[in-house]
């Protein structure tokens, strides 16, 4: 079985206001805000019944190879302990508006794990997480704009990830991201995008970083039907069979990602 653990950051989901949106709110301006953020919420909730990340999962435990744990960032520790980490085979991310509440204590655990071994998934917005950009050293900049038609191309057919993906996939509704997309040059790119606007992205790109397989989806925008279209479905669960771990490292010296007190007492005397 793979160990798959889905983060979910579920702010907008649960129309979860942040200190730092409302600190400096005068008390119009927090109604304003309390609202807003009901209707995001009702919004996400009219497309995912079930959830965003409860579709996901759904989808994922038909899979008879798969064990899936869901966790999210209201969690104590973000939902992301040290034992969870280390019994997690591949950690899927999705994230919007609250990337900075993850502290970075937990964002390098994440980095301190993946360069182990695990395979990390981050989806759509998390491009601007901290265990994405801190993995990659780049900004994960994009451009954007709401709401258009999708079409996903098959770049790498013969990549394991577009294992019984067609040639392309049209997506009725998606986000619009596009180049300049601030990464690092890709071990593969398997998924090119192009909007009506014009615009191309490289939507599927994988790279690795120590023993561990990193896999970017740009499509789920949290209003988007995506993560009802069984291909973007197939696709994450070929990811995660790809990423998955053939050897995880029990110790690691990464002088470039910072350790607990407890990680350099067990890697002393190592290089
Ligand atoms: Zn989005």
């Amino acid at each position: 079985m793979i160990r798959v653990t889905l983060w979910y950051e579920n702010v907008q989901e649960e129309g979860i206001a942040s200190a730092a949106m409302t600190e400096s709110a005068s008390e119009e301006e927090r109604e304003r805000i309390l609202r807003d953020l009901k209707e995001g919420s009702e919004r996400i909730r009219r497309q995912y019944p079930d959830g965003l990340m409860g579709t996901i999962a759904g989808a994922l435990r038909k899979e008879k190879d798969l064990e899936v744990t869901c966790v999210t960032q209201q969690m104590p520790e973000c939902g992301l302990t040290q034992e969870l980490l280390e019994n997690t085979d591949v950690l899927i991310w999705w994230a919007h508006v609250a990337h900075e509440e993850v502290p970075d204590e937990i964002a390098y655990r994440v980095v301190r794990r993946v360069q182990a071994g695990m395979g990390f998934i981050p989806l759509h917005s998390a491009h601007k997480s901290r265990p994405f950009m801190y993995l990659l050293g780049t900004t994960g900049t994009l451009s954007w704009r709401e709401g258009d038609f999708c079409r996903v191309w098959t770049v790498s057919p013969s990549h394991p990830i577009a294992k019984g993906i067609p040639e392309s996939i049209e997506l009725s509704e998606e986000e619009m991201y596009g180049e300049p997309f601030d990464i690092p040059k890709p071990d593969d790119t398997v998924f090119i995008s192009w909007y009506s606007g014009g615009e191309v992205f490289r939507s599927g790109c994988t790279w690795t970083r120590g023993y561990g397989k990193i896999f970017y989806f740009q499509p789920g925008h949290e209003t988007s039907p995506s993560y009802h279209n069984p291909y973007i479905l197939k696709i994450i669960a070929n990811a995660i069979r790809w990423a998955a771990p053939e050897i995880v490292r029990e110790r690691f010296d990464c002088p470039n990602v910072p350790m607990s007190p407890e990680e350099k007492r067990k890697n002393a005397g190592r290089i």
